[in-house]
């Protein structure tokens, strides 16, 4: 298996980036973000938990999301490989994750690190706002907490990565090609080894 964390700030183009990586490598897409959303349309005990975290740009806990990822992993037992979007977001999230995979007998191979700054990404979500149908991506302030959140808690994905030498930087800023091609010659340089 090859497995892939696409990893960056809220609006760094994590979710676009994911659906042409995807195609192209045929990986099985697990954002964190998707999944939870899916279950608020669907009004689940844990949509409803989590509708109003995620509306005030806090993290959900780390056992529901790890829950959810786990349950995801038992249910695509045969696909090549996984990309990770939006998750893990904090070391506990790490450690369960490496665990998950082991018990799989497989790792995570890179870790895509998008570069975006922090004033792009705020005009991005709120651009992406009026069309979304996002609540959390229409409020600056609900942003600013995401962005915060993000500072605080998931910077230290990269850290917890990079002592396994996995963290590759890529700048986010660009053509949507641009951007793509760069994170496919990563990808392709670890697959022919
Ligand atoms: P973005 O990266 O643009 O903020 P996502 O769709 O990845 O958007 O996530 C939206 C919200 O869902 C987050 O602000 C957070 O509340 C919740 N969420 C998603 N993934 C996780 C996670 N791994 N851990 C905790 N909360 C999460």
């Amino acid at each position: 298996m090859f497995n892939i964390i696409l990893f960056g700030p809220p609006g760094s183009g994590k979710g676009t980036q994911s659906e042409q990586l995807i195609a192209k490598y045929h990986l099985k897409h697990l954002s964190t973000g998707d999944i939870l959303r899916a279950e608020i349309a669907n009004k689940t005990p844990l949509g409803l938990e989590a509708k109003s975290i995620m509306d005030k740009g806090q993290l959900v806990p780390d056992e529901v999301v790890i829950g959810m990822i786990s349950s995801a992993l038992d249910a695509n037992p045969n696909v090549s490989g996984f990309l990770f979007d939006g998750f893990p977001r904090t070391t506990a999230q790490c450690e369960a994750l490496d665990k998950l995979l082991q018990l799989k007998k497989t790792e995570i191979a890179v870790v895509l690190a998008l570069d975006v700054s922090e004033e792009e990404l705020i005009k991005r979500l709120l651009n992406r706002g009026l069309t979304s149908g996002r609540s959390d991506d229409t409020n600056e302030e609900v942003i600013k907490a995401r962005i915060t959140e993000y500072r605080n808690k998931t910077t230290v994905v990269a850290d917890y990565y990079k002592q396994f030498k996995k963290v590759v930087m890529i700048k986010g800023e660009g053509s949507i090609s641009e951007i793509f091609d760069s994170l496919c010659s990563e990808i392709d340089k670890r697959l022919s080894n």
